[in-house]
């Protein structure tokens, strides 16, 4: 008899009912094949309606199997960019295994351009491990938990800034209680190859994909690969190339690399408790430093002026720790308890 007190909050309860969710195509045999997770979604503009989830599966023999997931928040880009070309372009004569690919999981919120989902304003990435009888936000979650995660050896979850976000590409995997676990996770991470590489403890790992795929032991890797609502041909290129990358570190693609990144990853740490920066007012921010530039203890990072009126003085933001700029605050305009910045260590 489990102990209800010992069950780990990023798993799912024993009991749960079926998922209603139910794929268009088979996730497993070999070939590939395009189609979509569909989740019945009764409303007034389509009574038995769907949420239509896209998604590609690739298969080659036995093998490993990589989880490929893009859009958990649907206002970043370079994962949805990446894995919809990655879908077209990759066949199952390249590979060994077999790559599932989702390339927006939060689909209503990526067909909106926003961070939640416009239907119940579920954040996606803060609903795991879900469940069966929840909002639709907590059915997909819960359906990966329950249906994927368990499938996959490798999960590579993409991430970047969103429309409120600018972060200096990396790639990231968690502090963990299990070093061997660990190890496992910052291989994959140093195998996606980004410019940056970030060992990082959350700030509100609550609810996330990453700790509940690291509670079953996956091997996972995250990403912050750029921000602001939009993705360049530069945070593209690092997702195209990260994902072929960690799949040739799976094993799933030939090494070496078909195609290695410019220059070695710089390992990161945004471990420390001063690392990130909470904007103490409100109104217009002024940068004093870009993404990128090294600042000491004590340096202002920007200005934030009283948006409503001219003259005042400004609250000035000062660098709580010595390190790299790896993160700001994108829009013009900050709000009191708004992340800022967040500073990392050069490991
Ligand atoms: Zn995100």
């Amino acid at each position: 008899m489990p102990d209800p007190a010992k069950h780990d909050p990023a798993l799912p309860a024993a009991d749960l009912p079926p998922s209603p969710v139910v794929p268009t195509i088979a996730l497993t045999g070999d070939g590939k094949r395009h189609g979509h997770l569909r989740l019945p979604y009764s409303r007034d503009d389509s009574a038995w309606g769907s949420v239509m989830i896209p998604v590609s599966v690739i298969a080659n023999g036995p093998g490993p199997t990589a989880l490929l997931i893009g859009g958990n928040h649907g206002d970043e880009y370079e994962g949805p960019v990446a894995l919809w070309d990655l879908a077209r372009s990759l066949t199952p004569d390249q590979i060994t295994g077999r790559v599932i690919l989702l390339p927006a999981l939060n689909q209503p919120a990526f067909a909106t351009a926003g961070r939640t989902s416009p239907i119940d304003r579920g954040n996606l990435n803060r609903s795991f491990p879900g469940h069966p009888a929840g909002t639709v936000t907590q059915k997909i979650a819960d359906f990966v938990t329950r249906a994927l995660l368990p499938e996959a050896d490798i999960v590579l979850d993409i991430h970047s800034g969103g429309r409120t976000l600018d972060f200096l590409p990396f790639a990231a995997a968690h502090e963990l209680p299990d070093p061997a676990h660990q190890a496992r996770c910052v291989a994959a991470m140093r195998a996606f190859g980004a410019p940056f590489s970030m060992v990082m403890r959350e700030i509100d790992a609550v609810g996330m994909l990453d700790t509940t795929a690291e509670a079953m032991g996956k091997t996972f890797v995250t990403t912050e690969l750029g921000g602001g609502g939009t993705v360049t041909a530069a945070s593209a290129g690092i997702a195209s190339r990260g994902i072929r990358g960690l799949l040739a570190h799976a094993g799933i693609l030939p090494a070496p690399r078909p195609d290695p990144g410019p220059a070695p990853s710089r390992p990161l740490s945004m471990a420390d408790d001063r690392a990130t920066h909470v904007a103490p007012a409100s109104g217009l921010c002024q940068p004093l430093r870009d993404l990128g530039e090294r600042v000491a203890e004590g340096e202002p990072l920007a200005l934030i002026h009283p948006a409503d009126r001219l003259g005042a003085e400004p609250v000035t933001v000062r660098a709580q720790m010595p390190g790299l700029l790896a993160g700001r605050h994108f829009p013009g305009l900050v709000k009191l308890g708004d992340f800022l910045a967040v500073i990392a260590t050069e490991l």
